[in-house]
């Protein structure tokens, strides 16, 4: 069956078999699950998450594991090489149900091969008994919403969580065996200063943490923080200091053995997150939970958002999606050019130039154009037939992205 652009509102089981045409999925594939629960709302935050009161994680998981099961079962009880559970706050949800969960996954997919299987966690509902139940099922990689080490900074925020509980929790993670602990930090909050920064990036590193994610403070549209910003309670990060820090976040992780390896991806060699490099070469993944994404051989979709349409819509146990992509070459390009840029180890010139090629004619020239420009410059560079962001090009990476854009669509 061929998929069609615009057949309507659909399910996902509906789009697998859509795809077909030999194993759907492709070797290293991974899996996506969305926790959408949290016990407070941060106001920076625009993920789907809702303020949990604990009566709804029994009926949720139940329809999560149903839905992992039918995804299982269609495409053949696949080998999986990464999964990842996010949120929201994953853990959140009780230890009881964390163990359904587990051995849920453990039945319905192959997980033989798994390299990497993270759980979110926030510092303050990580507990010694979550994190052996999250052991023993495999995991063995968490990634902590540390975000800043200073009270005050976490209040500007309205991130609930005592700067404590983050070391508290990476030991807990260590005490049984949770070999890697990653950490989210964020810079640029209104009144940060860089020795502040600078503090934060210290402590992270002296957690002994080899995986850090550094995002610079975001005001998105419909969120609290930018409402109380509009009001006039605070205002941005001036620009220049704000590339100051992330010019700092660089030099202080490199040297402390943090290569950049995304945008705002740092990690000791060996330690990167595979199931994020999976999204970002394009390779192919499966999703549960309301609003999750998931991409299989150039087809994307997304799963229904909110909590009680997933719990009460869905067919043959699959959950209704929303904002289906079809395989074209055009837009595959596109999502190649602009999430392997954002990597360090840049894009193959030559595949991207044949990909042009196949798509429209002409294209590989103007793309090569846009190459050129973009290395005399000095925002890109050549290296062993690839194109990569140069330290500087980092800085502008959205611009060398859209540059190319332009004229691949
Ligand atoms: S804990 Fe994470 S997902 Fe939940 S509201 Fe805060 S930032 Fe959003």
């Amino acid at each position: 069956m061929q998929l069609r652009a615009g057949a309507g509102p659909t399910d996902a089981g509906t789009v697998l078999a859509g795809i077909g045409g030999g194993p759907l999925l492709r070797p290293g594939a991974g899996l996506y699950l969305h926790v959408p629960f949290c016990f407070h709302k941060c106001h920076y935050c625009d993920f789907y998450s809702i303020v949990d009161t604990r009566d709804r994680q029994g009926e949720f998981t139940k329809r999560l594991i149903a839905e992992v099961r039918a995804l299982a079962k269609a495409t053949q009880r696949p080998r999986l090489a990464t999964i990842f559970v996010g949120g929201g706050t994953p853990s959140l949800l009780a230890v009881g149900l964390w163990q359904e969960l587990l051995a849920a996954l453990a039945e319905a997919f192959d997980l033989s091969g798994l390299v990497e299987f993270t759980v979110e966690c926030n510092p303050e509902t990580v507990s010694a008994e979550l994190m052996a139940v999250l052991a023993a099922g495999g995991v063995n990689r968490v990634s902590i919403g540390a975000q800043s080490f200073h009270a005050q900074h976490l209040k500007t925020l309205e991130r609930w969580h005592d700067p404590a509980n983050v070391f508290k929790a990476v030991e807990l993670a260590r005490a049984v065996g949770i070999a890697r602990q990653s950490m989210d930090l964020i810079f640029a909050i209104p009144g940060q200063t860089m020795t502040e920064w600078d503090a934060d990036l210290k402590a992270a590193l002296g957690a002994g943490t080899t995986h850090l994610s550094c995002y610079a403070l975001t005001y998105e549209p419909n969120t609290a923080m930018t409402a109380r910003m509009k009001k006039g309670e605070f205002s941005q990060m001036p620009g220049d200091l704000e590339a100051d820090m992330f010019e700092h976040t660089l030099s202080t992780l490199r040297a402390a053995g943090l290569e950049r390896y995304e945008v705002s991806n740092f990690a000791k060699k060996g330690d990167e997150c595979r199931h994020n490099l999976a999204y970002w070469r394009q390779h192919d993944w499966l999703a549960a939970g309301p609003n999750a994404s998931a991409h299989v051989r150039g087809v994307r979709w997304k799963n229904i958002q909110r909590l009680d349409d997933y719990l009460n819509k869905h067919v043959r146990d699959f959950a209704m999606v929303t904002d289906v992509e079809y395989a074209d070459a055009v837009r595959n390009l596109s999502e190649a050019v602009w999430t392997g840029l954002r990597l360090a180890e840049g894009i193959d010139a030559a595949q991207t130039l044949a990909a042009a090629d196949a798509a429209k004619g002409g294209m590989a020239e103007k793309i090569m154009r846009v190459a050129r420009r973009q290395m005399e410059l000095g925002a890109i560079v050549r290296v062993d037939d690839r194109w990569q962001l140069s330290d500087q090009g980092f800085m502008i990476a959205d611009a060398v992205a859209v540059a190319f854009l332009e004229v691949i669509e």
